[in-house]
């Protein structure tokens, strides 16, 4: 049996990113959801870093914390790239239901996640979540660039995102 991935721990407070991205299946809008941490003890390195980090690739998130997340972000589930793939918190398009995998919305310079300049941040909005204390979570993780962007200082409420389901675009 291979090891288990130790557990990593994500430092409040905890944001939600919410942006526009068009859909490589139908072409049409849709949202996509990222979380954003202020600081991560890294499990695998048994390490602590600090500052902004956006996570990615997420394997495991506690229940509550995971249910409050998908209450009020539509077409963001646990599910698989390819069958033989470990299940991932991934995005789907919410006209399509096409798979918005990560690789393609943190990876790909002009993706919902991977803006090239603070201007492109305008296509972000920012939330702070409700929750004080560390999160365990098991992800992948990238600092720069859109964490130097950002301005956290704007973050509107977790409320203002239940009041405010509608798409981006
Ligand atoms: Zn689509």
């Amino acid at each position: 049996m291979p090891r288990r991935t130790p557990l990593s721990k994500a430092i409040p407070p905890l944001f939600l990113l919410r942006a526009g991205e068009c859909c490589p299946q139908c072409g049409e809008g849709t949202n996509a959801f990222a979380l954003l941490v202020s600081g991560l003890y890294d499990g695998v390195e048994d390490d602590t870093f600090n500052g902004f980090i956006l996570l990615k690739d997420i394997k495991y998130l506690p229940k509550r914390f995971l249910a409050m997340l998908t209450e009020h972000c539509p077409g963001w589930r646990f599910d698989r790239e390819e069958p033989s793939e470990p299940a991932c918190l991934m995005n789907h398009c919410l006209r399509c239901a096409a798979k918005l995998t990560d690789t393609h919305i943190h990876a790909e310079p002009g993706s919902a996640f991977y803006p090239t300049s603070p201007d492109d941040c305008r296509n972000i909005s920012v939330y702070l979540l409700p929750v004080e204390i560390q999160v365990r979570v098991v992800c992948g993780w990238s600092s720069g660039g859109l964490t130097d962007w950002l301005d956290y200082d704007l973050a509107k409420s977790w409320e203002a995102l239940a009041a405010d389901p509608s798409p981006t675009l």
